[in-house]
């Protein structure tokens, strides 16, 4: 009796020691966000500050930042002791943005592979890949958004690296939310050869095929091993698409392995009623979503990751956009949660991944949502969707330094959002001026500890 009561206290010490350090740096005021924050301090004065969830901007108004942390938000606030100001008088002042689908580590182009991602697949190694990650994730985080849901096609767990990367503290970025490989069933989103099926190779590991209840649960926690924050599953890429009870069994252990969520790539519409019947975190891609399914998305609340793609003269068609804004009006009308979505993972001369990104700001302004909601969709939406809201975005005494500047007011001209001239990302500086200044971020070693995996 006596030794189980120790060992339940060892190993109660060792969980302690092993897990609850990071988790604690993140959530506790009074500490600094990340070790690398710490000693951090400013005074931030905003021309405009701008409130997503209300729609409001209140002028001249000041942040105080200490160890990485808002401590506080007012018109007159108390500088803390050494604060350095910074003066955004000339700007607006809001939270970061957020972009619920994107692929950091997947980048496919005209040439050599022509825009065929199996070819990208079989030439860029995960190492690569998930050096293009890391770019990919200053491109966005220059773009003004500081949080990054990262849904998978990223080889072998690159977009963990990534997220390790910067939460350890060797190179800036937004903070992300990893899905690790996408689930599916056996093939997942590809045809592979049999070679490739077979022996998962050349292309693999780009999914995970789980094709039973043992086989999701396995795949679930296999993910929740090598990192992911989220599971991304495939609902009906094959003619074999997961059943009602399937879909039930990932969210059951998605919730068991770590508190995870679901997010299901949806095609067609008997799958998108499979997952709204399951009760599914989220719908990624909009293609198959009718307004009777809107209707049924918005009585569950679920989230709707449309990654309504604009027709633009790198892409898309006319046609094809017609029916993006078409649906994109069905679901707003009929109040659906909507989070600001992109699916990019295609390389456009010329244009950064930020760049790309806050383009599909067409697609919102086509559908005649308001610049005030489009606003709280890609901040307050973006947290929420990220099941972050607790604990990071909103600019608030307490919560993690997160928030950049535009020129001009979003609330009144969302494309404000195309000129962003400052981001602080944990309290420390991204990007001044209007240009990036990353050196704040970058350390020879894993200064925030390398437990954080
Ligand atoms: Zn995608």
């Amino acid at each position: 009796m006596m030794k189980r009561t120790n060992m339940a206290y060892c190993l109660a010490v060792l969980i302690c020691a092993f897990a609850v350090f990071p988790v604690a740096a993140q959530t506790q005021p009074g500490q600094p966000v990340l070790a690398s924050s710490a000693g951090t301090a400013y005074l931030i004065r905003a021309g405009r500050l701008i409130d997503p969830e209300t729609g409001t901007a209140t002028a001249n108004q000041m942040i105080a930042v200490k160890d990485g942390r808002i401590v506080a938000v007012g018109a007159n606030v108390t500088a803390p002791e050494s604060a350095e100001t910074i003066d955004l008088s000339q700007y607006s002042v809001l939270p970061g943005l957020v972009d619920a689908h994107n692929h950091l580590a997947l980048t496919y182009k005209k040439t050599p592979e022509n825009d065929v991602y199996y070819y990208t697949y079989i030439q860029d190694s995960t190492a690569i890949r998930a050096i293009q990650a890391a770019s990919n994730g200053m491109q966005m985080l220059s773009s003004g958004f500081t949080v990054v849901r990262d849904l998978g096609n990223n080889g072998n767990y690159a977009d963990t690296a990534l997220r390790v990367a910067i939460e350890q503290g060797w190179i800036p970025g937004p903070t992300i939310i990893n899905s690790g490989i996408i689930i599916g069933g056996v093939g997942g989103q590809f045809y592979p050869t049999p070679e490739m099926a077979k022996e998962h190779n050349i292309v693999y590991p780009e999914y995970l095929d789980a094709d039973t209840p043992d086989e999701i649960i396995k795949a679930v926690r296999q993910n929740v091993l090598f990192g992911a924050k989220v599971i991304k599953i495939c609902v009906d890429c094959k003619p074999y698409p997961y059943s009602v009870e399937d879909l039930k069994l990932f969210i059951k252990e998605a919730a068991n392995a770590g508190g995870l969520k679901v997010a299901g790539h949806v095609q067609t519409q008997e799958g998108a009623r499979r997952a709204i019947e399951a009760g599914i975190w989220s719908i990624e891609h909009d293609i198959a979503l009718t307004d009777e399914l809107h209707k049924l998305m918005a009585q569950k609340g679920i989230w709707r990751v449309g990654t309504e793609t604009p027709f633009t003269e790198y892409r898309g068609t006319q046609a094809a956009f017609d029916g993006t804004v078409a649906r994109l009006k069905s679901a707003y009308a009929n109040g659906v949660p909507l989070a600001f979505s992109t699916d990019a993972d295609y390389y456009v001369p010329g244009m950064t991944r930020g760049q790309v990104v806050i383009n599909f700001l067409k697609t919102w302004k086509a559908a005649a949502v308001p610049d005030k909601e489009i606003l709280r969709i890609m901040t307050v939406n973006g947290y929420k969707v990220s099941n972050i809201y607790e604990k990071r975005g909103p600019i608030r005494a307490g919560f993690p330094a997160d928030f950049i500047a535009v020129k001009g007011n979003p609330l009144e001209e969302i494309d404000a959002l195309r000129t962003v001239v400052f981001v602080m990302k944990d309290g420390v500086v991204f990007k001044r001026d209007g240009v990036m200044t990353p050196e704040k971020f970058l350390h020879g070693g894993p200064v925030n500890g390398w437990r954080i995996r």
